[in-house]
């Protein structure tokens, strides 16, 4: 089992959140102003509204700046004056407030503003920004399924009032929904939608954050390179762009730490933990700090600095005691966990991994609870403690097993492969114009290689599915060859004595013609004498018994490559192979056999003679073709046996 993803795992879903919690138009107000993607900016044309409208774009790119030039924008402008700088001035609000992803009460009060302002006026975009907010807020309260049908409504109504800023915000939140439910094909489609249109209105900020969040994804998915890659792109436009946002870029770095660490570039991560903690520190977002120190303890502890990654998780979890907040503790308390069995103080670790189960449990967390149940095994390990070692190590891999096989994951592949199409398409639309030609090219070739790669993974797949169903069936078929001999042997020999039954001599007679030497062959039809009056003096069971002895002797009398069978009855079909001038020798040998020697029953020895009826035929071969007619000659034979006062033989010679 690969080893999980540990820290970011444990806030990635919280880094989408975050990243995603902010309002967002185009990105820089007067750029590509053919398109309008928010909704209000076609009802302000004065220049008088250009500063509100600037400080409105300010709030999603330097939330800090635009918090410090409010009060001056406020007294130039005056909210008053109209419902729709109000309402502006709410968002700005709203955006300050929230920027660091701590929805709280102060945020939600101007949402609630800007509701009531809404229905007051009847503004529906207002009601619609006032809902995706508050969606927004149920997502970080866990209340996934009111979120999720307050999105959809906000997702229509977008549409209806073609207020694309808004419906792409709308499809991310989906998305994000989506994306913690493990629902990841319907989650990336959601990005990518939403990923078009802030594309279309050339909002690049919005843009880094959708990249960013199609990151954490593939993150969660612990598919490294295709996070490196969405998350390099994100960092590019967010540098490019010169945003200010710590919050934001913290998240950036956080991700990105995670990301090196798997791909096994030790200096990138180290920068990306220290840019993380700069950024960290400037933004007032616990959540954020935390995850920093959490990530900061994991470098530590994997480059040998256990003592260090101590202290860095013990700073986590004051923190987190700080804001009181079980999630956060129950993740620093496994870090902190981590740092003790480093530092070999194994008893400290397991205090502080069992924090960390109890809450995960209580809070149905099953990702979570099984690496600390790992974390747990691992520390009775390092005690001595084998027992319980193992009773964890079963505990996280009998769940862990159940989990890393998610089907989920495996939906991703198709979407994914369509979502680098479009993006591809996107890239050479915009390389064209510098390199046409190159870029084509270059673009073809990724697209053979990633085709060649897909192919090479399919046909691998196709040859493990037909190498498991060949040798499903081939194990199958094996039982069923094995229940099928059993079968054949049952169904040819007679259940009483043993001895092959009739439908075996048939099937052997058709074999003869297989057999090129010429043998003759003695056929003797045998019946015992009065076998009636046996049954009806001593019972039925010991006729039984003495048709299985009869039928011991006379195997025991013929040679191996002669055939007893039961022909029915008290009657017996006897094939011997031998030359003319034996014949008669042997059936009277058999005769004698029979007569001579009592058979010993539970009702006591029972004597008894037979009557055979015998025909030679010089070749074998003439049975197959006359069998019946032998029969007849057999049948007549050991008539007159009978007739002549039985217990003995008569020979016949074929074709009479
Ligand atoms: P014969 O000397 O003329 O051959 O006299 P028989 O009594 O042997 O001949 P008959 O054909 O009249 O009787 C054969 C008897 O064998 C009748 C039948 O109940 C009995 N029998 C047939 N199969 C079995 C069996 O499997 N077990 C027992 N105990 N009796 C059987
Ligand atoms: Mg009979
Ligand atoms: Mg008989």
């Amino acid at each position: 089992m690969p080893e999980p993803s540990k820290l970011i795992a444990r806030f990635s879903i919280l880094l989408i959140m975050l990243a995603a919690m902010t309002f967002s138009c185009r990105s820089i107000a007067g750029q590509d102003s053919d398109q309008p993607c928010t909704h209000f900016l076609k009802s302000i044309s004065s220049d008088k509204e250009q500063p509100l409208l600037d400080l409105y774009v300010q709030s999603f790119i330097a939330p800090k700046k635009a918090e410090q030039r409010l009060p001056a924008v406020e007294r130039k402008i005056d909210p008053t004056y109209s419902s729709l700088r109000q309402a502006i001035f709410l968002l700005v609000k709203y955006n300050i407030e929230q920027a660091e992803g701590d929805n709280d009460i102060k945020a939600m009060s101007y949402i609630r503003e800007l509701k009531q302002l809404g229905e007051k006026t009847g503004s529906k975009w207002m009601v619609a920004e006032a809902w995706l907010a508050e969606a927004a807020e149920l997502v970080d309260k866990r209340n996934y399924e009111l979120a999720e049908s307050t999105v959809a409504v906000v997702v229509d109504l977008a549409r209806e009032l073609e207020y694309s800023s808004l419906l792409a915000r709308a499809l991310k939140w989906q998305g994000n929904i989506y994306i913690d439910r493990s629902e990841y094909k319907q989650g990336l489609q959601s990005y990518q939608n939403a990923y078009e249109i802030f594309l279309g209105c050339g909002d690049k900020l919005q843009i880094a954050r959708v990249l960013s969040n199609i990151s954490t994804v593939y993150i969660r998915m612990e598919e490294w390179d295709k996070a490196d890659h969405y998350l390099s792109q994100a960092l590019d436009i967010y540098h490019e762009q010169a945003f200010s946002n710590p919050f934001a870029e913290a998240i950036l770095h956080i991700n990105g730490s995670v990301i090196t660490k798997y791909l096994n570039r030790p200096d990138e991560r180290v920068a990306h933990i220290r840019e993380a903690m700069k950024m960290a520190a400037k933004t007032s977002s616990y959540r954020v700090k935390l995850t920093a120190l959490m990530n900061l303890s994991a470098m530590q502890q994997d480059h040998g600095m256990p003592q260090k990654a101590m202290e860095s998780s013990i700073a986590c979890l004051r923190l987190a005691e700080t804001y009181n907040e079980p999630r956060g503790i129950a993740n620093c308390n496994e870090s902190l966990a981590e740092s003790y069995l480093l530092l070999n103080q194994t008893d400290q670790a397991l205090e502080h991994a069992f924090l960390a189960l109890d809450t995960y449990e209580e809070r149905n967390n099953r990702k979570r609870y099984i690496y600390v149940s790992n974390i747990i095994a691992n520390i009775y390990e390092a005690s001595g403690d084998f027992e319980q070692a193992l009773k964890y190590y079963k505990q996280y891999a009998v769940q862990g097993k159940e989990y890393l096989f998610d089907v989920r994951r495996k939906e991703l592949f198709d979407l994914q492969e369509r979502f680098e199409a479009k993006e591809k398409e996107h890239e050479i639309v915009l390389l064209k114009t510098e390199n046409a030609l190159s870029s084509a090219r270059l673009a073809e070739q990724e697209a053979r290689e990633n085709m060649l790669k897909v192919g090479t993974a399919l046909i691998l797949i196709v040859l493990y599915l037909l190498y498991r169903r060949y040798s499903s069936i081939s194990r199958n078929n094996i039982a069923l060859e094995q229940s099928n001999a059993e079968l054949a042997t049952q169904s040819m020999q007679d259940p009483l004595t043993r001895l092959n039954n009739r439908r075996y001599l048939e099937r052997w007679l058709t074999t003869i013609s297989s057999r090129p030497e010429q043998r003759a062959a003695l056929v003797v039809l045998l019946d015992i004498d009065h076998f009636k009056s046996i049954n009806d003096k001593l019972g039925h069971d010991v006729g039984d018994q003495v048709l299985i002895l009869l039928a011991q002797r006379v195997k025991k009398a013929s040679c191996s490559g002669d055939l007893s069978v039961r022909w029915g009855g008290e009657e017996f079909v006897l094939i011997i192979n031998t030359p003319e001038h034996e014949a008669d020798n042997i059936l009277a040998c058999l005769s004698s056999a029979i007569a001579d020697t009592a058979f010993s029953t539970s009702a006591g020895d029972i004597t008894v003679t037979v009557s055979m009826g015998a025909v030679f035929t010089a070749s074998q071969q003439q049975l197959q073709s006359e069998w019946d007619a032998i029969m007849v000659v057999a049948d007549k034979a050991l008539y007159s046996v009978k007739a002549a006062g039985r217990n003995g033989y008569k020979r016949v010679n074929y074709p009479c």
